[in-house]
């Protein structure tokens, strides 16, 4: 058996709740929503995630998610919505299958979704944006 439960689920092994289904991408509700319609969007085909992901599965996935976007927008009415990617251990990734969450989100959902930034120091700033253009 596959021991990646994304893969079991995209092969129809494991139980879900599909929403969306195409050739290459599949979307499923989260199994422990965040909001009411949090949906997991992934590649079939198994890749750990950002850092391994072809540009090619990823712009399948992204399709999908703002088709679903969209779709959500006129069907449960979402005033705002959350697109994130948890990769890797520090990323605090946990199942190790690229997957985008899409958290809808609704006035007064009581959900906290940003993180504190770190203090503003423009000569890091600086270093950083050099360090970051470089090859
Ligand atoms: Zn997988």
């Amino acid at each position: 058996m596959d021991p990646c439960i994304f893969c079991r689920i995209a092969q129809g092994m494991e139980p879900s709740y599909p929403v969306f289904e195409n050739k290459h991408v599949l979307a499923f509700l989260d199994n422990n929503p965040f909001t009411q319609g949090h949906t997991l969007v992934i590649p079939k085909r198994h890749y750990i995630n950002m850092f391994d992901i072809d540009e090619e599965a990823l712009e399948e996935v992204v399709s999908v998610v703002h088709l679903l976007v969209k779709r959500y927008e006129k069907i449960i009415g979402m005033s705002g919505v959350d697109i994130l990617n948890l990769s890797g251990v520090d990323g605090q990734q946990t199942v190790y299958h690229f997957h985008i969450h899409i958290i809808p989100r609704f006035p007064a959902d009581n959900l906290v979704s940003w993180i504190k930034s770190i203090p503003r120091v423009e000569s890091d700033l600086k270093s950083t944006q050099k360090k970051l253009m470089s090859d």
